[in-house]
């Protein structure tokens, strides 16, 4: 099968095709994702963003890799919802470190009406940074959407986490069905969508071609599409879980980069137990979006000074967001200070 020559953006992805194109050899899957990946992005630029959890543990949920649920004891220490001032700090700290995304994160089934208020105004005063935005607070109902897409929130993250047939393995406090209705919410405010999954949690291959079609099937693919790999914390039901073949998980990321051309395909929890080359092979298959910072959520993410060392042995550079100074002051503003902290900071210092 030759992938290449079908219409780059499609929607009617069959479970057979895309197993088909996990299955091809290895040379020949990267060059097919790497192709894709040269028509719609700059192959040397990755996004960063930065990930700030607003509110950690103690959710009430069930989902069996997640350290944050009350249910497992994995000694995480809980913390209440952040103050905005608080957030505000992590976000300019963010900024001067080149990350043009700040993503902040609840450990909540879903936000309280207490809960709105502060967050919106998170969202209000990270954006007059000149920042982009990016929540995850659980699941939204239709009006919850629209308040943070009137305050102008960017992006909503929810990860519809693996397949329709796999998911109950994972999660049973929650449906898929009450997922993609989030999802839905979210689209239908206006919003755009930041969704993808975990692999490493027992599924079977069949099952990440599933969260795949899942996801390259929507009426708009999500702008960003998360591949997590399992991190296997030590008191969650899937601690002790075998670990992913590494191959496995770049063919992942490069069957999504093949799906969803358009979309940045991120590596996410779990790139610390990933080596270099593992990661360089990532962005080969197509990943282009990283988190960068010491904490992905609750889970140690590599320091960002060696990510930084990472892209200037790979002669990538962090993207900065598409611009024109006379179109938007602020923006402009924030590619301005990019520019100057890309050399700066994340290649001068980054050893230091
Ligand atoms: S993944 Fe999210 S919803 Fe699930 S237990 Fe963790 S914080 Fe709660």
């Amino acid at each position: 099968m030759n992938a290449i020559a079908q219409p780059l953006i499609r929607h009617d992805w069959t479970r057979d095709e895309i197993l088909a194109l996990f299955n091809l050899p290895f040379n020949d899957l990267m060059f097919q994702a790497q192709t894709v990946h040269r028509r719609f992005f700059d192959p040397n630029q990755v996004q960063v963003s930065t990930l700030c959890s607003i509110k950690t543990g103690a959710c009430p949920e069930d989902c069996k890799y997640c350290p944050q649920s009350a249910r497992y004891d994995t000694g995480l220490e809980r913390e209440r919802l952040m103050a905005v001032e608080k957030v505000l700090e992590e976000a300019r700290a963010a900024k001067a470190s080149g990350a043009t995304r700040f993503c902040m994160g609840a450990a909540w089934r879903s936000p309280k009406s207490r809960d709105m208020g502060p967050v919106l105004d998170m969202v209000r005063e990270v954006k007059a940074l000149g920042l982009e935005t990016c929540m995850t607070l659980g699941m939204l109902d239709a009006e919850q959407a629209k308040q943070l897409a009137d305050v102008g929130l960017d992006y909503y993250n929810h990860n519809l986490d693996t397949s329709p047939e796999y998911y109950g393995e994972v999660i049973t406090t929650r449906t898929y069905q009450d997922r993609l209705e989030t999802l839905d919410n979210v689209r239908k405010a206006g919003m755009k969508v930041c969704c993808g999954g975990i692999v490493g949690m027992g599924e079977e291959q069949t099952d990440r071609a599933g969260l795949l079609q899942q996801l390259a099937t929507m009426p708009d693919h999500p702008e960003s599409v998360p591949i997590n790999m399992l991190v296997r914390v030590a008191g969650t039901p899937f601690g002790e879980n075998e670990e992913l073949d590494a191959f496995e998980f770049v063919r992942t990321v490069a069957v999504a980069r093949i799906l969803m051309p358009k979309s940045h395909v991120r590596l996410s929890a779990g790139r610390e137990e990933m080596n270099e080359q593992m990661q360089a092979l990532a962005f080969l298959a197509g990943a282009n979006s990283i988190f960068y910072g010491e904490k992905l959520l609750t889970t140690a993410n590599p320091e960002a000074s060696k990510d930084m060392q990472l892209f200037k042995r790979l002669g990538i550079e962090p993207e900065s967001r598409a611009v024109h100074a006379e179109e938007d002051p602020v923006e402009a503003d924030v590619a301005q200070s990019l520019e100057e902290t890309r050399h700066d900071r994340f290649f001068y210092n980054a050893a230091k």
